[in-house]
């Protein structure tokens, strides 16, 4: 079994990157990714106790993006009035180490990320709630996410729970949503293939149209077209009918079926390291080898069209 979605302290998870190595250890991991929202600190973090432990260790990240306009109009007429979701993409460095422009594109997403966080403070104040971004940054690190702010409500008593505090306020959806600038989703997947990382669509099963096969295949055909190359198949969120469905899909795209918890520790509190909710996502090993198979396969073949070498 091995795990290829998860968040620490460098992001929005609870667990240090070193405790999580040494939990995968005792949880009997086979492999461990840790996939932080737009950071590679957790990774660096992470790879030096998981070489000491001998764990085997995948450097990703997870991309918050945005469909460009001509993706927007290919989904559409599953899309109604709804507002435009943001779209997670994970990015495994299997092969190569994540180059220092990878890491200088990244910086650019912190600061808007930041931008949101002080925005998101104005509108949860404009409900009534007493809170400051200061109080929001003593829950995290250097990286403060949506989760944070949930905590800090809860602990407040302003929600019963985590999950209702994303439900009526913070979902991209709810009340004090904010929009963010975020880098393009077909864009992306290029800037991950021209660092030699594997583009994998993360949870279509949160997409608005994460059940809708003909809204998937449009959408994943122009993603197959800009070199997405993984689709993540198992998820905590996932049902086993949209299991069914991701497998299916990734199957007929050639698209390697990838997986993980999502775990972020006490955050999630529901979800468990490798295994998910109440033992939900099972993941098998030979996955991570068809992902290091995929990206040497692309390492031999001519680069993608339009991919962004030069970041
Ligand atoms: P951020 O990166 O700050 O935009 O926060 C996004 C994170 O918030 C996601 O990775 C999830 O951990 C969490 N999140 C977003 N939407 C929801 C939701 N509707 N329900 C529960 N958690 C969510
Ligand atoms: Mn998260
Ligand atoms: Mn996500
Ligand atoms: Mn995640």
């Amino acid at each position: 079994m091995i795990d290829l979605h998860t968040h620490t302290t460098a992001s929005d998870g609870s667990v240090s990157p070193p405790d999580l190595v040494r939990l995968a250890l005792q949880s009997d991991l086979e492999a461990l990714a840790i996939t932080d929202h737009d950071t590679l600190d957790g990774c660096d973090e992470g790879a030096i106790v998981a070489s000491e432990l001998g764990v085997d260790f995948i450097v990703g990240i997870e991309l918050s993006t945005r469909l460009e306009p001509a993706l927007v109009e290919l989904v559409r007429p599953w899309l109604g009035s709804r507002r435009l979701p943001s779209i997670h993409l994970l990015g495994y460095f299997v092969e190569e180490a994540p180059p220092a422009s990878f890491r200088s594109w990244i910086l650019g997403h912190q600061e808007s990320r930041r931008k949101r966080n002080h925005e998101l403070v104005e509108k949860l104040r404009g409900f009534g709630f007493d809170i400051t971004l200061a109080e929001v940054s003593r829950l995290g690190g250097k990286l403060i996410g949506r989760p944070h702010f949930a905590e800090l409500l809860l602990q407040k008593g302003y929600v019963k729970n985590r999950q209702e505090a994303f439900d009526l306020y913070l979902a991209d959806n709810a009340g004090a949503a904010v929009e963010r600038d975020e880098p393009g989703l077909a864009d992306s997947i290029g800037v991950l293939r021209g660092n030699s990382a594997v583009p994998v669509l993360a949870h279509p099963g949160r997409l608005p149209f994460g059940n809708d096969q003909d809204a998937l295949r449009v959408l994943l055909e122009a993603l197959c077209s800009a070199g997405l190359q993984g689709l993540e198949v198992w998820h905590s969120e996932h049902s086993p009918a949209q299991e069914a469905l991701y497998e299916d899909l990734a199957r007929s795209f050639g698209l390697v079926p990838t997986g993980g918890s999502d775990f972020h520790g006490s955050h999630k509190p529901t979800i468990a390291l490798g295994t998910g909710i109440n033992g939900n996502v099972c993941v098998p090993k030979d996955r991570l080898d068809s992902m290091r198979a995929t990206a040497r396969s692309a390492a031999m073949s001519t680069p993608v069209e339009n991919s962004h070498s030069s970041v």
